[in-house]
């Protein structure tokens, strides 16, 4: 399934000793995305729309560690991140931190 909600917008360009590194951030997901060009941004960025929702039960119920680790792409590269992004592990990371403690 693909969402008609996720826009993105390349606004900032950053350049390194050997490339230039656009970056943007998807609204509403706020998912941060890399890409070295304007072309891989867009494959990115489709990348990103694109990545297939995890079963329903899964999205109806508050988000766990053991989500995020079952369906990492959904929830730290697809539209689940910002309901990973606002939940915390036990630790007191968000879901979409790498927690030391649960890893
Ligand atoms: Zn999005
Ligand atoms: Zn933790």
């Amino acid at each position: 399934m693909t969402s008609t909600n996720c826009t993105i917008t390349f606004t900032q360009k950053m350049h390194t000793d050997s490339a230039v590194l656009f970056a943007g951030v998807c609204d509403p997901c706020g998912v941060p995305v890399w890409a070295g060009s304007p072309e891989d941004a867009q494959t990115r960025f489709e990348h990103h729309r694109d990545i297939p929702e995890p079963p329903a039960e899964v999205l109806a119920r508050p988000v766990t560690v053991a989500d995020v680790d079952t369906y990492p792409a959904w929830f730290l590269n697809g539209r689940g991140f910002p309901v990973a992004a606002a939940a915390k592990c036990q630790h007191g990371y968000t879901l979409v931190a790498f927690c030391p403690e649960c890893a």
